[in-house]
């Protein structure tokens, strides 16, 4: 059986059900599992001739073997991945030109790449909950840049024995996002926006989980804290897939040949699906380099080029709102497979304390053989935006285009031999105002216009989760911001 420990010591171990539930170490780190799996090249070509869900379950399983049996796991992915939830399919690649290829993640629900993770760890979760013999309420605590907190919300809610809140930075995210958010439907759910950005947010969802005297109100009143941000490993586990899977669709439209290396470039916040990359690449993918791709808040290209990481600088508000984040939590995993628990523990002391950390330059020089970080301003971004449309008649988003910026420039300066697969986070219609401007020079005051106008300008459908949102019913009211230091009474006063 699969065993996982702590990024901050090795003292705490547990099973995958138990790491699902409990998010967070009691330490403050992160679950690791304690060895990654390897796949073999059999396994690899065998994975070529099954769908999507069966090739989720089997990886899954590898993880999760012991408590999950495979038939749960692959009942649980025909569900999470079906037709009905994924009218595109789960993860299509798009080609655009000979070596660049486009993994398209957000054809699910919410039209952003957090429903891959999102669709099928609430299954996992009540598994969980069984699994161990649990009785109290699961109670989800979210801070979102955005797309998190509303692909939690539709993966949670109504899910029997949890309860969720999310909570979002009020200048933090799009105007369809807060409307995607406080239009949710469910009856264990709420959504509250906060004062102040992103880490602010986050910060203070971390002190609740970190504070004791919570944890005792809160059993009391028969409940628990368990997390659905990135840091949770039930998170990270279902993104690892659709990087294998990909491979396997390249490999069936003959764009590769197995065996042969591909690079992935990942636009990248919270580090948490580029990491998945990383665990693909670990358990033996023929991955050959990771581009980290970051906005104008470059904090990881930085720390790739210098090895330091300094989170004390101007935080930028950009178009790509999901990437706008100074501390990239699940960092923390590549430290700990890096560098071990000990350096981990005393580089997060270090940041914690100072804001900043430095990592030796053998480790630098180690991480720079598998990853390069570039970054992508707002002009480069939006120009990529137009040129990818007049090139190849793709119509991409913003985070997308920081991606696809960041993969050419990587093609163009170091391996132009190799496959590029980009990474697509999120559907254009979830930026609209951004994406319109960049084609056409002209703004939109209201974003469901600009939607409107897009797609008559591109003929490109909006995706069914996103029409018709204006018209739905607004449940948690925008406006009604709490501060930062009220987070945790918000918390405790929805507990009855
Ligand atoms: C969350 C998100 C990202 C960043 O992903 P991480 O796993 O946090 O690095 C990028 N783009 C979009 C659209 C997102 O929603």
């Amino acid at each position: 059986m699969m065993q996982y420990v702590s990024t901050r010591g090795e003292s705490e171990r547990t099973t995958a059900a138990g790491a699902i539930k409990k998010g967070l170490a009691g330490d403050g780190g992160l679950f690791v599992p304690e060895e990654i799996p390897l796949l073999h090249e059999d396994m690899l070509t065998s994975l070529c001739g099954m769908t999507y869900p069966q090739r989720a379950a089997k990886i899954l399983y590898m993880y999760l073997d012991g408590e999950y049996t495979e038939e749960e796991l692959l009942a649980d992915c025909e569900d999470a991945y079906s037709r009905k939830r994924f009218p595109g399919g789960p993860a299509p690649i798009a080609a655009l030109g000979e070596k660049l290829r486009v993994l398209e993640l957000w054809h699910g629900p919410t039209a952003a790449f957090k429903d891959m993770a999102l669709q099928i760890m609430p299954k996992l979760l009540s598994r969980a909950l069984v699994k161990t013999g649990e009785s109290r309420t699961a109670y989800i605590l979210v801070a979102t840049s955005g797309d998190t907190g509303k692909a939690a919300l539709e993966g949670y809610r109504d899910v029997d024995g949890v309860r969720i809140t999310v909570f979002y930075p009020v200048d933090g995210v799009s105007r369809v996002q807060k409307l995607q958010m406080a239009t949710q439907e469910g009856t264990n759910v709420s959504v509250h926006s906060v004062v102040g950005n992103f880490d602010d947010t986050q910060n203070g969802v971390k002190q609740i989980f970190a504070d004791p005297a919570a944890a005792q109100v809160l059993q009391e009143k028969g409940y628990f804290f368990s997390s659905a941000n990135s840091i949770n490993w039930g998170r990270l586990v279902p993104q690892i897939v659709y990087y294998l899977s990909a491979y396997c669709d390249l490999v069936n439209d003959g764009s590769i040949r197995m065996g042969d290396e591909i690079n992935v470039c990942v636009p990248t916040g919270n580090f948490g699906n580029i990491l998945a990359a990383y665990f693909a690449k670990k358990m033996g993918l023929p991955i050959h380099h990771l581009v980290c791709a970051s906005n104008k808040n470059h904090v990881l290209t930085d720390f790739f080029a210098t090895g330091v990481y300094d989170r004390s600088r101007p935080f930028y508000t950009t178009t790509s709102p999901s990437m706008d984040i100074l501390i990239s939590s699940n960092l923390e995993r590549l430290l700990y497979l890096t560098a071990g628990a000990e350096e981990t523990v005393s580089l997060m002391r270090q940041l914690k304390e100072n804001g900043s950390y430095r990592i030796d330059e053998k480790l630098r020089v180690r991480l720079n053989h598998r990853f390069t970080g570039m970054y992508c301003d707002e002009d480069r971004t939006a120009e990529t935006i137009r040129t990818t449309y007049e090139k190849y008649k793709y119509l991409c988003d913003t985070h997308t285009a920081v991606g696809l910026y960041c993969a050419e420039k990587y093609m163009k300066e170091f391996d132009g031999n190799r496959v590029m697969l980009s990474v697509s986070t999120a559907s254009p219609y979830k930026f609209a105002p951004a994406v319109y401007r960049d084609l056409t020079g002209k703004t939109f005051e209201n974003e469901l216009d600009a939607m409107q106008a897009l797609e008559e300008l591109t003929c490109v459908p909006v995706p069914a989760p996103l029409s018709g949102i204006a018209e739905r019913r607004i449940r948690f009211d925008p406006e009604a911001s709490i501060a930062r230091e009220d987070m945790l009474k918000t918390v405790l006063a929805e507990m009855n």
